[in-house]
């Protein structure tokens, strides 16, 4: 299930694609404001600090993903 987060009327969805996620570890080493790891190298999406203090990061580290799975999408 994506995560949302709310920011000045718009929703942010988070989601990590969990089948062709790698559990290569990036995300939640760079981020682990934003994505924890489950267990078994596959993270969850877990926001805990405003969205707006980690979006570039958060923008960096979808793009260096190796299997592409993390995916953002705004809507409102
Ligand atoms: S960076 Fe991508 S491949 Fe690596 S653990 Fe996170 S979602 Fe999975």
């Amino acid at each position: 299930m994506p995560q949302r987060v709310h920011n000045n009327g718009r929703s942010l969805s988070i989601k990590v694609d969990i089948d062709t996620c790698t559990a290569c570890q990036l995300c939640y080493d760079r981020l682990p404001s934003v994505f924890v790891d489950r267990g078994d190298g596959i993270p969850l999406v877990m926001v805990k600090v405003p969205v707006e203090e980690v979006y570039e990061e958060l923008l960096q580290v979808a793009e260096d993903c190796p299997s592409n799975s993390i995916i953002l999408a705004w809507t409102g």
